[in-house]
């Protein structure tokens, strides 16, 4: 029996009962998943069952089988990667928008999604002090919510690939160049290998705090030049992925005055959300994102409260955008498009289709206000403060760079007697691989591993709506404790050796 709009009614108070018992459960559960490689398959049969079965068996495999497969990112205590904002508005917007399901792609698919997206994106846009020429109401720029940051990004290179051809039809595709840094998210060499084009990871240094320099720029754009190829775009970080590194947009905006044909794209998928406070305006360079950035791209999908998807994206000039992925094909063609009255999004991403990714923006951006979303973001940052101080204040605990907004990045440096100076480093990284691998299976917390520069090292990432300070001290017990084991191992191993 499939379900009718009464068994739906049924099937759906039930679903969302469960769902709160999740969230009141979250907390007794291990942070990451238990199960082995292929537990499921195990569990399930080969093919999809030849009659239909009933929904509940349905609904209750979910809770039998697939829930111990989730790793709960939205645990207090998980602090990997970056967080994954889940909110209940943003799964209410969701919901709703798959209860209507279209497919957006021009405006008279549905007014409504254009419209609330390109107004939302204009409210996000003023809630991080973007200038007024990226707003969709200045007709010149805009914004657009796209599926990802990598989608973000293959979409402005793609453009900023367009507009540098046009301007220089007789440059041949193998002398383009992508220009990104060894800290870049892997999105630049992803969008190199889409295009077919060459991707040049810049060098940056632990004394700039992994940042890209105006300096380095200049000397690669000299250099490439001087040998035929043609930098077309550099996609500048704010917030990188391993430890939080700011690019010095300021000094690469200067350099790039002098090469005005260079697109600049602002990845800034995780910290992008701290401009709506006015506080970290400056140390996340909003000044030179207006400034210098053709485009700019953060995520509200991470920390900013709205679940994944929601990838927001805006440019300086549209057009760019249009003229590199316009196409409009005889079927497709509107009255209001014609007249170039209304957006068609289509023509500002890579698929035709879209969901209505807006309505849980909007969800969320009213029912916490800007008020309560720069206090999320506060929060985060408060609390990362208050880790960043623990672990300052407890050698052998050592951070490996500055905290990042609400990022840090730590290792054990104990002096380690006895190690000759030239292998300290290499007894660093055993014993620190070691204590990861023991804070790894702890199953009341996450963190993941990074290398920077050579350096194995660990990230602490908050933001999880639900983590409090109670959270964060009990983390940092168990983060003390594997430690403990760890050293105890590594001098119980030397006095064996010795
Ligand atoms: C997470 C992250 C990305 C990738 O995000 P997606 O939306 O999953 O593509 C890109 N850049 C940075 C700096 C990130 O932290």
């Amino acid at each position: 029996m499939v379900m009718d709009i009464e068994a739906f009614r049924k099937a759906g108070y039930q679903a969302i009962d469960r769902i709160c018992d999740y969230y009141y459960s979250l907390e007794q559960k291990p942070v990451a998943s238990q199960v082995h490689p292929g537990y499921l398959r195990e569990l399930l049969p080969a093919a999809a069952p030849e009659e239909g079965e009933d929904f509940q068996a349905i609904a209750d495999d979910y809770q039998k089988l697939i829930v111990p497969g989730l790793t709960h990112w939205q645990h207090p205590n998980f602090y990997a990667y970056f967080p994954t904002a889940c909110t209940f508005e943003g799964m209410l917007g969701d919901l709703y928008a798959t209860s209507a399901t279209n497919p957006g792609f021009n405006w008279a698919c549905s007014p409504a999604c254009t419209e609330l997206e390109a107004v939302v994106m204009d409210w996000a846009a003023q809630l991080f002090g973007l200038a007024g020429h990226f707003l969709n109401s200045s007709e010149i720029g805009g914004g657009v919510i796209q599926t990802t940051a990598s989608d973000s990004a293959l979409v402005a290179i793609v453009a900023a690939r367009a507009r540098y051809t046009a301007a220089h039809p007789d440059v041949r595709l193998e002398d383009l160049v992508i220009y990104t840094t060894t800290q870049t998210h892997s999105l630049g060499v992803k969008a190199a290998l889409v295009l077919g084009l060459a991707c040049r990871a810049l060098e940056v240094s632990a004394d700039d705090r992994f940042a890209l320099r105006g300096a380095a720029l200049r000397a690669a754009l000299d250099a490439d030049k001087a040998r035929g190829k043609h930098p077309f775009v550099l996609v500048g970080t704010v917030g990188t992925t391993s430890s939080g590194a700011v690019d010095r947009l300021d000094e690469i905006g200067e350099v790039l005055k002098e090469h005005p044909d260079v697109w600049l794209h602002v990845d800034a998928a995780w910290a992008g959300v701290t401009l709506a406070c006015p506080e970290y305006r400056a140390p996340a360079q909003l000044a030179s994102i207006n400034a210098h950035a053709d485009s700019f791209c953060t995520n509200f999908h991470k920390w900013g409260l709205v679940n994944f998807d929601a990838s927001t994206l805006w440019v300086r000039n549209r057009r760019h955008l249009t003229d590199a992925l316009d196409v409009t094909p005889e079927f497709l063609r509107t009255k209001q498009g014609d007249a170039g009255t209304v957006i068609d999004y289509r023509n500002w991403h890579l698929s035709l289709g879209r969901r209505f990714r807006s309505l849980k923006v909007w969800f969320v951006l009213r029912s916490y206000g800007a008020a309560g979303f720069r206090e999320h973001i506060r929060k985060g940052i408060a609390l990362n403060a208050h880790f960043a101080a623990l672990v300052r204040a407890a050698p052998p605990f050592a951070l490996v760079t500055e905290p990042s907004f609400a990022l840090s990045v730590f290792r054990l440096a104990p002096p380690l007697p006895g190690v000759a100076d030239g292998e300290r480093e290499a007894a660093l990284d055993a014993l620190n691989r070691a204590y990861y691998a023991r804070l790894a299976a702890r199953p009341d917390v996450l963190l993941t591993q990074t290398v920077l520069n050579g350096t194995f090292c660990i990230r602490f990432a908050v933001g999880a709506a639900r983590t409090t300070q109670d959270h964060v001290e009990r983390a940092w017990g168990a983060i003390q404790e594997e430690a403990r084991a760890a050293l105890a191992e590594w001098e119980a191993a030397r006095a064996d050796g010795a």
